[in-house]
C-alpha cells in the first residue's frame, strides 16, 4: 500500500491552548489580551495559507531494517530498535503543511514582526503534528478495514532525530518513500523542505510492545518526555 492522503484543513487547525503550550505558557496560565490576540491572528493566517498533505507507504521489516540502520549512526539501543521486530506491520510516512505558511513565517521575521512570526511558527508546528496524526489514523483505519488490526493492537510513530534514531536515517527513508511526490524534499543536514514537515515510521502491533521505560542514556537530555503521553494514547486507541 502506497497512498497520498488528502488532509483536510479543518483537521489541522490548532486550538489556542496547544499554540500557547508550544510558546512555553503553562496550562494553568491564562493569556493576556495581547497574547490571545496574537494567537488568534496567527491561527487565522495559518488557516489561510496551509496546504496540508501526507503520504504513507507500507514497508516490510526487512526493508525497514535498512531504513532504520540508515547511515549507521543510531544509539546502540533505542525504543524503536527494540520494538519494530515485534510489530505486525510498518509504514513510512511524511506530512507537510506546505511552503506558503513557512514562507510567511520567514517574511514576518524579516519584516521585524517576531512576535507574530513566532506565534505563526508555533501554530504551524502544532498543525504539522496534527497532520501526522491524521495520516496515522488513516493507516490505522486501513489496517482495521483489511482485518490486520483489532482492539488489542495500536500504532505509534517514530521519527529520525528523536529517541536515539539518528536524523541521518532520513536519507534512506526518503529513498524508499520518495515524498518529493507531495512536495517534500530533503535538504542539507537532513532537514526537510518545507520546514514544517514530519517524516517517520508508523509501527502497528500489540499494544504491549509499546510499553517501554524512558531510561535510555539519551533520555537524560530529553526536555519533553513526550513518549509517556504517546504510550498512554496507544491504550486509548
Ligand atoms: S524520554 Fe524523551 S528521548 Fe527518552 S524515549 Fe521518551 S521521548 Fe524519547
Amino acid at each position: 500500500m502506497r497512498k497520498t492522503v488528502a488532509v483536510q484543513v479543518d483537521d489541522v487547525v490548532p486550538a489556542m491552548r496547544p499554540v500557547l503550550r508550544s510558546q512555553g505558557v503553562p496550562e494553568d496560565v491564562a493569556p493576556d489580551e495581547r497574547m490571545a490576540r496574537l494567537v488568534k491572528e496567527s491561527v487565522s493566517i495559518y488557516r489561510d495559507l496551509v496546504d496540508p498533505v501526507g503520504i504513507v507507504m507500507e514497508i516490510s521489516k526487512r526493508d525497514f531494517e535498512t531504513v532504520y540502520r540508515g547511515e549507521g549512526m543510531n544509539e546502540d539501543e533505542t525504543p524503536l530498535g527494540n520494538i519494530y521486530g515485534s510489530s505486525d506491520s510498518l509504514a513510512l510516512f511524511a506530512v507537510t503543511v506546505g511552503e506558503r505558511v513557512c514562507h510567511e513565517i520567514s517574511r514576518l521575521f524579516d519584516n521585524n514582526d517576531p512576535a507574530l512570526g513566532s506565534m505563526l511558527d508555533s501554530a504551524a508546528s502544532e498543525g504539522t503534528e496534527m497532520a501526522a496524526g491524521v495520516v496515522e489514523t488513516y493507516y490505522r483505519r486501513h489496517l482495521n478495514d483489511t482485518g490486520w488490526l483489532d482492539g488489542s493492537a495500536g500504532t505509534l510513530q517514530f521519527s529520525p532525530g528523536y529517541c536515539g534514531w539518528h536524523i541521518s536515517a532520513q536519507k534512506k527513508l526518503f529513498e524508499f518513500l520518495r515524498p518529493g511526490e507531495i512536495g517534500i524534499e530533503l535538504g542539507e543536514s537532513f532537514l526537510m523542505r518545507p520546514l514544517k514537515s514530519i517524516s517517520g515510521v508508523i509501527v502497528a502491533g500489540p499494544k504491549e510492545i509499546f510499553s517501554f521505560d524512558n531510561d535510555f542514556p539519551f533520555c537524560r537530555e530529553c526536555d519533553t518526555n513526550s513518549c509517556r503521553d504517546r504510550i498512554r494514547d496507544v491504550w486509548k486507541q
